[in-house]
């Protein structure tokens, strides 16, 4: 089954109001066998709405339609649909009860305006509104099912779990389809690289579609399988993710809802090691990122931020004359860093990143980008120099990316010491 998505409201069409009720509702249609064919918004004019609904019916057999349901003069979702389909108006005595009867209990002042949110197009079905005044209705058109909630998110997020995806079941029974679906989660390759390394794959043939995620610093391919037994969707699922896998393993971080830093922070619990970290460039984000995950004290036992050269010299030990004869960024002061971070912290390891983010500050030895992760376990100290182009936002984001990475292959053993 394709279901279309029609947003309604002059706020999103000005750009004002970003449409949060597309992205929601795609998700919560993770139902199997069903696929979202479009996602459209229009302003509240008769005829975009008219325009907008004919032509997603034309690719779909259930629409769901958000926003317009209000009782202002803008609102008009509901009149433009019933000329859409050449249907009268009526008012549901039922419902303008009921929303009169919520606004005695809020003592709130009633105008005639209000009884608009009672009328509805002759033969649609009402969908209650569990939250507010306006409800939702749905039609049945050549087959296709037009269900019609407000645009107000909290509405949305109780109309479509509570009356709409429970009638779209009752009306599609027959194709049940199962999905399995893995996001596989990549660094340091650019999407068209990903694509390249899978040219000689027919996942198409395999019946199984990729989608490219880019999700910067990483890139996300997520596999859907569909099949009408589960067993098999998920063997070609299977079979999909170790083509992907045999390609791309130096990539590959983590899969589905596995955060780098959810992976990190699980792998030194399970091995009960401690962490200090010393961020120069990076300005506290490898920390922050971190500390998102609950129970992080239970191996982080502190992260500085030594952003001038004194604090590198008055809270990690960097020696005065290191900073002078190699720099601020440079391979001695991170290693010297992390050792320092590391032993102050009498942590198992220290973990320090020194770059220069820009724009400015950049020499041609070391231009704008330049970054130095160290990493120490006490025995053994490595240390890898980047390099990459992008502004000041995306530099400390890929560098917290990068130390990120060091440590889990650290963790996993995957370390190489180049
Ligand atoms: P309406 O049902 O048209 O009266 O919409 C009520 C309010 O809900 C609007 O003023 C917006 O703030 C919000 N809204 C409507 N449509 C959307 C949408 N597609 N995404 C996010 N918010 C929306
Ligand atoms: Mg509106």
């Amino acid at each position: 089954m394709k279901v279309g998505i029609l947003t309604i409201g002059n706020e999103l069409t000005s750009g004002k109001t970003q449409d949060t009720n597309s992205s929601f509702i795609a998700r919560q249609l993770n139902v199997p066998g069903w696929q979202v064919a479009a996602m459209m918004s229009v302003g509240d004019d008769e005829n975009a709405i008219r325009g907008g609904l004919n032509y997603i019916m034309g690719i779909s057999d259930a629409v769901i339609v958000t926003g317009g349901l209000g009782p202002t003069a803008d609102d008009i979702t509901t009149v433009a649909i019933a000329s859409t389909f050449s249907l009268k108006l009526y008012t549901n005595e039922d419902v303008l009860r009921h929303i009169q009867g919520l606004f005695e209990k809020h003592r709130l002042k009633w105008t005639p305006n209000n009884a608009k949110q009672a009328v509805f197009p002759e033969g649609a079905e009402t969908i209650c509104n569990p939250i507010g005044t306006a409800w939702g209705f749905s039609l049945k058109r050549n087959g296709i099912i037009v269900a019609v909630i407000p645009g107000v998110p909290a509405e949305v997020r109780r109309m479509l779990p509570e009356g709409v995806i429970p009638l779209f079941r009752r009306e599609f029974t027959e194709e049940a389809q199962y999905v399995e679906s893995r996001t596989i989660k990549l660094f340091g390759i650019a999407e068209a690289g990903v694509d390249q390394a899978l040219a000689d794959v027919d996942l198409a043939g395999l019946g199984v579609n990729i989608g490219f995620y880019p999700n910067f610093p990483e890139n996300h391919v997520v596999l859907i399988a569909r099949h009408a037994s589960e067993a098999e969707a998920k063997k070609k699922l299977k079979k999909a993710e170790g083509y992907v896998k045999e390609r791309l393993r130096d990539y590959i971080f983590a899969y589905d809802r596995e955060t780098l830093e959810s992976l990190v922070a699980s792998l030194l619990t399970e091995r009960k090691l401690t962490l200090a970290v010393a961020e120069s460039c990076t300005g506290g984000l490898i920390t922050d990122r971190l500390t998102d995950i609950p129970g992080s004290s239970a191996f982080l036992e502190r992260g500085v931020v030594t952003y001038s050269n004194v604090s590198k010299t008055e809270l990690l030990g960097v020696p005065e004359q290191v900073l002078h004869e190699f720099g601020a960024v440079s391979e001695q002061t991170a290693i010297l860093m992390a050792e320092g971070v590391r032993k102050i912290g009498k942590t198992d390891l220290g973990l320090a990143v020194t770059g220069i983010a820009g724009p400015t500050g950049g020499t041609e030895e070391k231009p704008v980008g330049t970054v130095f992760i160290a990493l120490t376990d006490g025995k053994k100290t490595i240390c890898h120099r980047s390099f990459y182009r992008w502004d000041r936002r995306r530099i400390k984001m890929v560098s917290s990316q990068s130390a990120l990475m060091m440590l889990k292959r650290y963790l996993t053993g995957e370390m190489r010491d180049d």
